[in-house]
This record gives C-alpha cells, structure tokens and sequence, in this order.
C-alpha cells in the first residue's frame, strides 16, 4: 500500500500520515523528520539539508530521491509506507514512478490536503513538536494535557526552528511554485483525493484520517 501525503505546509499532513500508519500498520516515512534527525546528528546530509530548510527551500531533489530510496528498501516498507512530504516537485514524482514500477508496486492514492493560508500560518506558529516521538500539537487547537510536555512520550515538546513567520512565507512559496504543479499531476493519473482542512469547517486531519481508514478496512 502507498499512500501520499501532499498539501501545503502547516495543513496537517504529518496528522493524518501518523493515524493512516497507526491503522494500518505500515510506516510514515517522513523526509522532513528523516531531515531533522540528521541536522540534530550533524550528520553531511543534516549540514547539506539544513541550508536549504532554514531558508524554507527544498532540499535538491538528487539527494531527497536516494533518501526515499534507501528508505523503501528497509525491510518495514516491504507492506507498504505512507510518504509524508515526499514528493515535493515533479520530478521527485517522477522517480518515484520509476521506483514503483521496479517494485511493482501500485500508488493506492494521493492525499491533498488544501488549508486558507490565513489559517494554515495560525496553525504553523502554534504547532509544537515532539522531537523524540514526533507528535504533533497545536498549543490552541489540539494542547498537550501538560503545557509543554508531549502526552504520549513526556518529552519537552519544541517549536520548528523552520516554524517563524518569515521561513513560512518563503516555504508557502516553495509549496505553490515548486510542489503546486502535483495536484495536476496526479489528478490526471485519477487518484488523487482532495480534502479540506479547516476550522471554518469544523475538519482536521484526524476527521480524514477516520474517513480513510473506514474505507480502506471496511
Ligand atoms: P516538512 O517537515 O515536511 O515540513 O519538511 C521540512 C523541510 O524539509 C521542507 O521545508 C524542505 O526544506 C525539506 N523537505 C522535506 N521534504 C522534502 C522533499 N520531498 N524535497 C525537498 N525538500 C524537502
């Protein structure tokens, strides 16, 4: 099973990615997360990566493919993975195709997640992250019990160094220039499913996840 999240930053991708593979029993593999871990590690990838988060740029798309890559070859996607964050541009989508093919593996559907940017700017500066767990919270409309503490692991939850208004903007711009052109991509592939997160509308991630997982194992 492969399932894609897409959608602008801050529309709850990470949210939905972590219930679907909860449920389903296959893992998320996110290249954000995957990014972070190796800024924290210092590792040359982290050193490379971190140049272009910190502007809110993506990461070149030669180095995120053979991430994603590695990645698929580990023995817990062998079911299946949800791709959070991954792809990012058309030819990230492109290589993902080939990979897929090789595999023989079929792409089960692309989640897009669509958010007034309004909002998604209000959700970006209140979202916190566990960095141990990689929870995710928002300090208005999803708090910790404990401020501060993540309730799954208690661990001291943090603000996305990436997560300021200026880096939002640029990342806003990354998203409809560079990963925008996704929508159109897979919609003329036919299985792209298009959402709406919001609170005009009373819909979060969680309410999609739902909906997906009761369709899928129904
Ligand atoms: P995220 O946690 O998905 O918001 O990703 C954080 C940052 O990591 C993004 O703003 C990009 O700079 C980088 N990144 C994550 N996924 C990709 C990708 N597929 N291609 C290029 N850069 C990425």
């Amino acid at each position: 099973m492969i399932f894609i999240m897409l959608g602008a930053p801050g529309t709850g991708k990470g949210t939905v990615a972590s219930i679907l593979s909860e449920k389903m029993n296959i893992p998320q593999v996110s290249t954000g997360d995957i990014f972070r871990k190796h800024i924290k590690e210092k590792t040359e990838l982290g050193i490379l990566a971190d140049k272009y988060i910190s502007k809110g740029q993506l990461v070149p798309d030669e180095v995120t493919v053979n991430l994603v890559k590695s990645r698929l070859e580990e023995p817990d996607a062998q079911n299946g993975v949800i791709l959070d964050g991954f792809p990012r541009t058309v030819k990230q989508a492109e290589e993902l195709e080939k990979v897929l093919k090789e595999k023989q593996t079929k792409l089960d559907m692309v989640i897009n997640l669509v958010t007034p940017e309004d909002e998604i700017i209000e959700r970006i500066e209140n979202r916190r992250i566990c960095p141990d767990c990689k929870a995710v919270y928002n300090v208005k409309l999803s708090p910790p019990i404990h401020e501060g503490i993540c309730d799954k692991c208690g661990h001291e939850l943090i603000k996305r160094k990436d997560d300021n208004i200026e880096t939002i903007k640029s990342r806003l711009q990354t998203y409809f220039e560079q990963t925008s052109p996704l929508i159109d991509f897979y919609n003329k592939k036919g299985n792209l499913r298009t959402e709406e997160v919001s609170k005009k509308i009373n819909r979060f991630g969680k309410d999609i996840a739902e909906d997906i997982v009761k369709e899928f194992l129904k």
